[in-house]
């Protein structure tokens, strides 16, 4: 009889690795993949999502009947309400105005509410989506915000589940640099840590959007950007900067056409901060001989952004890409 599992809960993490010989022809090294996106949710963040909800159980902030609040673009909230689903707790999702119909649409598909907030208002705002998310956990009784922002449990999961992973998916950490998008930095700081104690002459890169604070200087300074899930304008409690060895700055243009190209040559559709890696990933190899070997972890699938950058009339719209010279129509040759 074949294998059965007693939960989704259990084919969260154990994502393979896969190699991207025709997106990296043009680099010496070998460019590696972690698909992130293969979770039983589509994210990096189905790992997260079981880890907070547990560690909230054994602290007591979170039981029986509660209701679990979160400020997330999405991806957190789809891994937060897969661990609600199993385990019987309402969920409440705010997002930013920017995020896609489609995000919005799946967290309502699991059952979840959504509450929409403008992008374009400070931090501290009560409009904000954290000042939201906080006033809707203090007012519904038995709430519970998780916040991936300065919750320890989530960087401990990608400590515990991601860096262990990588390390044996690679024979003992046999690659040279690993390259990672950060949003919370529960991700980078979890599989940064772990290599760090085992084995820190592997380069930890986070890549970071064009007007996020990460990479933040003079002629740099924070503004609103479009590629979504990654950036802050604040540094979050669950971000260590001290296992980043360096960061690579991607503009949205760059990391929208870079997923474009993932999908034309490797047929693998992914998100746009999966373009920012991959691109910033290409940064790094470049200067690299052609016996390294570089990993990437590309964090979500590109479903959600179909009506967004995987659109040509979107692309031309936001001056990403050029309108081509016409061709003729199927129409127009039959
Ligand atoms: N990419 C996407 C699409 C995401 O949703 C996130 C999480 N917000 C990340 C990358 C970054 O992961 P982390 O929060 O662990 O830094």
């Amino acid at each position: 009889m074949g294998r059965t599992y007693p939960t989704l809960l259990d084919l969260v993490g154990g994502t393979p690795i896969v190699r991207l010989d025709r997106f990296g022809r043009d680099v010496p090294p070998q460019l590696l993949a972690k698909l992130e996106l293969l979770n039983p949710g589509g994210s990096n963040k189905d790992r997260i999502g079981l880890a907070m909800i547990e560690a909230a159980e054994r602290e007591g902030k979170l039981r029986p009947g509660g209701t679990i609040v979160e400020p997330t673009s999405g991806n957190t909230g789809v891994g937060l309400a897969i661990a609600a689903a199993q385990k019987g707790y309402r969920c409440i999702f705010v997002m930013p105005d920017k995020m896609s119909q489609e995000k919005i649409s799946t967290l309502r598909a699991y059952g979840a509410e959504v509450v929409i907030t403008p992008t374009a208002v400070d931090h501290d705002s009560p409009e904000s989506y954290y000042s939201v998310s906080d006033r809707l956990a203090e007012e519904i009784p038995g709430g519970f915000k998780p916040d991936q922002y300065s919750n320890a449990a989530n960087p401990e999961a990608h400590y515990r589940s991601t860096g262990p992973e990588i390390w044996e998916q690679t024979d003992g950490g046999e690659i040279d640099a690993i390259v990672i998008s950060v949003g919370t930095g529960g991700t980078i700081s979890g599989v940064g840590r772990y290599f760090k104690e085992r084995k820190p002459e592997v380069l930890i890169v986070g890549a970071d959007p064009e007007g996020s604070v990460y990479t933040e200087d003079a002629e740099h300074p924070t503004h609103p950007y479009l590629v979504e899930g990654i950036g802050k304008d604040t540094w979050p409690e669950t971000m260590d900067a001290a296992v980043v060895d360096e960061w690579v700055r991607v503009s949205d243009r760059d990391s929208f056409l870079t997923a474009r190209r993932l999908a034309r040559e490797e047929g693998l559709l992914v998100g746009g901060s999966c373009g920012s890696t991959a691109w910033a990933a290409l940064q790094v190899a470049g200067r690299m001989g052609p016996g390294a070997r570089v990993l990437m972890l590309l964090p979500d699938g590109g479903r959600s952004y179909l009506s967004k950058f995987y659109d040509d009339n979107w692309m031309i719209q936001y001056g990403f890409m050029e309108r081509s010279a016409p061709v003729p129509t199927v129409d127009e040759v039959l």
